[in-house]
């Protein structure tokens, strides 16, 4: 039976993934009575299923590795990344408020970090582009630790996480690739798989938590240790008023509506709007009904928090040059009847793999970022056609990293064959006609790209031209670790549709995480972070974790407010 739920607090968050968590963890720690309500069966969030960086420039995880880099560096990459947009007061709290939530968190709660010292800004161009060390991930954590919370974790986004096993990035991501290939990584997964089914058997999930789900994870054993209110299944429906203060909000939870009153105020932390049909329709263009769109992000993020904002007065920025994280999914079809979305995040920019339109050409350097990937397919789409485009390989690639749902040897790939979801040719033009695209214009595409692949050069989109192309590419591959020949047959494909990892188009606040009314005044009490909150990124993209790091930053921030207890401002 579940447990009754508060009628007071002094903060109610709406929403538990990390924008949220984050919040409800500091007020906690601050001293405020917390309640956290959660409209699915899991805490966790998109949070749980991503891939769990952070960005955070002069990290104290960097500094203490000697990457001491001048603010200023920093400043001048979002300057020329975020244009007129660039605002100097959100860019001044992530600089100096970042690093402190990262050691607050290090220090009085169970959330901890291992770095990003090597990983590169998505633009190595441009002017004060990052080589490493602006960003962070949640370190591993033995779900053990959760006792009987464990079976409230959202579990990892199943398209990724064979057997329910997610994969760490880097190194244990390279042991997986080369499990067929070399005896230490064979061992390694040996021992990660053996651990995962033990871990299956005992407790019914895998309990070496990674990636983004270690940090839901380590947000909710903080948020229990420091004695917040936790309840899943409790949706917020309304907000309550007193005068112009928000005071709390009406819940729903088994059919039964309540009132919860919080006397210092409302956080909204709902996930923005990856599955809310009508806005995405107002503000995504290639999706004119909404539905042209396949998020990655769970079914429950429908856009609620940003309604329940507007409906007391905030409002949603308008004209962000791209309203949503995009990013290239497959459709995969599953013995349910449901469908699932696989992100492209990583096979892109191994050598051997292009993306092609169905006329047969080429439109973008695959080894950039997701989001770039899915702007230049928007970009070179004719008006009026969906953005759809093909991943394609040949045999040796598919086997080697996989594609998509398809998984590297010894994955089996035969009920991806039957079902559709991959396509296979003899040759490239039997491919071509698989996947219904232009066969001549293929032929001629991957002729000229073999010519200059053999090597190791991509004139036409210079794939393995930055720091963060090369280091999503195979780094044993020479000379280009991006770039190789397509060949010798049979060639597979998998179709690529519009999907997304979460939303940036979200209710406008204050660097204080305050949500603004029309006139751009604070509406008293009300707060929005994570996808709730506008980006401060205004559609741009300009490194990994740039949604992570604002939510973990601005949930601390908004906390601090609520509270009333002023941030600290030394530097680190
Ligand atoms: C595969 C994948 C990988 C990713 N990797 C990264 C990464 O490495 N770095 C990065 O920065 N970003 C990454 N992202 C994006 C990132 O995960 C999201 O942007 C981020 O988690 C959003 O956090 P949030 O707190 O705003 O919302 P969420 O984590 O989505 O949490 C929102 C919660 O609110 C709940 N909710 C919704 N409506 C209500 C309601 N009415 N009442 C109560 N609760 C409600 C939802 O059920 C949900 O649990 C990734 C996304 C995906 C899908």
């Amino acid at each position: 039976m579940s447990e009754a739920l508060p009628q007071s607090c002094d903060l109610l968050v709406i929403g538990s993934g990390a924008g949220g968590l984050a919040a409800a963890v500091t007020a906690a720690a601050l001293g405020l009575d917390v309640v956290v309500v959660e409209k699915d069966s899991h805490f966790g969030g998109t949070t749980a299923w991503s891939g769990g960086w952070m960005w955070i420039p002069r990290n104290p995880l960097a500094r203490a590795a000697g990457i001491d880099e001048d603010e200023e560096i920093i400043r001048t990459y979002l300057r020329h990344e975020l244009g007129a947009d660039y605002d100097e007061t959100f860019v001044t709290t992530l600089l100096e408020q970042g690093p402190r939530m990262v050691s607050f968190f290090q220090r009085e709660t169970a959330v901890d970090f291992v770095d990003g010292n090597l990983i590169p800004d998505f633009h190595g161009k441009s002017p004060g582009a990052g080589t490493g060390g602006r960003s962070l991930c949640a370190k591993p954590f033995d779900g053990r630790a959760l006792g009987a919370r464990l079976k409230d974790l959202r579990p990892p986004l199943e398209e990724v996480a064979p057997f329910g096993m997610n994969i760490g990035s880097g190194a244990d991501l390279r042991h997986f690739l080369n499990a067929t290939r070399k005896l230490p990584s064979f061992l390694h997964v040996l021992q990660r798989l053996a651990r995962h089914f033990a871990d299956r058997a005992g407790h019914g999930r895998g309990l070496h938590l990674v990636n983004g789900n270690a940090l839901a994870a380590r947000l909710l054993k903080s948020a229990d240790d420091l004695g917040v209110t936790l309840r899943s299944n409790t949706a917020a429906i309304e907000m309550l008023r007193e005068g112009d203060q928000i005071a709390g909000a009406v819940v729903e939870a088994g059919g039964r509506r309540q009132s919860i009153r919080a006397a210092r105020g409302v956080v909204l932390a709902t996930g923005g709007f990856p599955h809310d049909t009508k806005r995405k329709a107002e503000l995504f263009p290639h999706a004119p009904t909404g539905r042209e769109h396949w998020s990655a992000a769970p079914s429950a993020n429908t856009g609620d928090g940003i309604r329940l904002g507007e409906a007391v007065g905030g409002h949603v920025e308008p004209g962000l040059p791209n309203a949503g994280a995009w990013a290239p999914v497959s459709l995969v079809p599953k013995p349910d009847g449901s469908v699932g979305r696989f992100p492209h995040l990583i096979e892109r920019a191994k050598p051997g793999a292009i993306m092609i339109r169905r006329d047969g050409q080429r439109f973008c350097n695959e080894a950039d970022s997701y989001h770039d990937v899915m702007q230049a397919l928007f970009a070179a789409t004719p008006p009026g056609e969906p953005a759809e485009c093909w991943l394609i390989c040949d045999h040796a690639f598919l086997r080697r990293y996989g594609l998509g749902r398809a998984r590297p040897r010894p994955f089996p790939i035969g009920s991806w064959l039957q079902n559709g979801y991959l396509r296979r040719g003899d040759t490239i033009e039997a491919l071509a006609a698989a996947c219904g695209i232009d066969g001549a214009g293929l032929s001629e595409t991957v002729t000229q790209y073999n010519r200059e692949a053999e090597q190791g050069r991509d004139p036409a989109f210079g794939r393995g031209d930055t720091p963060y192309n090369r280091m999503q590419g195979d780094p044993e591959h020479r000379p280009n670790p991006c770039v190789g020949p397509i060949g010798p047959g049979p060639f597979f494909a998998v179709k690529i549709a519009p999907g997304s990892l979460g939303t940036f188009a979200g209710l406008k606040t204050d660097a204080s995480a305050r949500v603004l009314d029309g006139e751009g005044a604070p509406i008293p009490g009300l707060y929005a972070v994570g996808n709730d909150m506008s980006s401060m990124m205004a559609g741009r993209y300009p490194a990994g974790g740039i949604t992570l790091g604002p939510a973990m930053t601005f949930g601390y921030v908004a906390a601090h407010h609520a509270s009333g207890v002023p941030l600290a401002n030394n530097r680190f």
